[in-house]
């Protein structure tokens, strides 16, 4: 009988499906709108947006098809080969679903800044080392409202035991009148975190259907920044609030890679 100490040690390198690797690009919306970085973007997501532009990293039978497993090392020697780009953001999907993301942020700390994107249902100590954490709950647009509120305090208590409000802020998507009012009771709650509205792009959602399948030109992108900028700017619940379109939507549509 083989003793268990003899037998070979089999170490499985940790992998992560990986949607997209490109860069670098200009960050679109948020704290870090107009800076470059480079996007990883992770498969798999707890939610299911009805607007979700990202069918392909959120879908499972889509993630199956289009995701590549890549170990740490392929990642960061992926990132080392591009052109520098001052940021790398982890995205998704929900990033915060994987776990040991660490083997990918350490040994680029001296390289990059790291930022990532979550809805806040998720912590993993990982996103402690990240320099900015952008929490992303979803309004009453998304159909994900609920699920978004239950889990919101718990996250935001734990992330604030490794971030200040120097690198963690607040970003709502706003499509229509009930997400204003979600947003404006998130920020009451929160008054100390910067706090930015993102005005949603239709691009179909994530079964083709949302808006009856309609895809925003420039000028419906334009008209929707418009209509959220003039009934926010007169609102004193929003006072402090930074209000962006999806710059990269304006730039480039919906063509991956950007
Ligand atoms: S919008 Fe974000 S949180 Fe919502 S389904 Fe898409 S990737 Fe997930």
């Amino acid at each position: 009988v083989t003793e268990r100490t003899e037998l070979p040690v089999v170490r499985k390198t940790k992998t992560w499906p990986i949607i997209e690797l490109f860069g670098p690009t200009v960050q679109g919306e948020g704290a870090l709108a107009g800076t470059t970085s480079h996007f990883v973007r992770f498969g798999g997501c707890d939610f299911r947006c009805a607007w979700c532009d990202s069918g392909h990293a959120v879908l499972p039978e889509q993630v199956r098809a289009n995701a590549t497993r890549m170990d740490a090392d392929t990642i960061t020697s992926k990132l080392v080969a591009l052109p520098q780009a001052e940021w790398v953001t982890l995205s998704g999907g929900n990033p915060a679903m994987q776990y040991g993301v660490e083997a990918i942020i350490r040994p680029l700390a001296n390289r990059f800044l790291f930022a990532v994107e979550t809805q806040g249902t998720l912590w993993k100590d990982w996103l402690g080392l990240v320099d900015m954490l952008t929490v992303s709950p979803k309004p009453p647009s998304s159909q994900m409202a609920e699920k978004s509120q239950q889990s919101l305090a718990g996250f935001l208590a734990k992330a604030r035991e490794r971030h200040s409000s120097e690198t963690m802020c607040l970003k709502i998507p706003i499509h229509s009148e009930p997400d204003l009012h979600y947003a404006a009771a998130v920020k009451a709650a929160h008054p100390d975190l910067p706090f930015y509205l993102s005005v949603v792009t239709e691009m179909g959602g994530l079964y083709g259907d949302f808006a009856g399948g309609h895809i925003d030109a420039i000028p419906d992108i334009i008209a929707r920044w418009r209509w959220v900028t003039e009934t926010v700017v007169g609102d004193p619940r929003f006072v402090g609030v930074r209000i962006f379109p999806q710059m990269h939507a304006l730039l480039w549509g919906h063509e991956l890679g950007h």
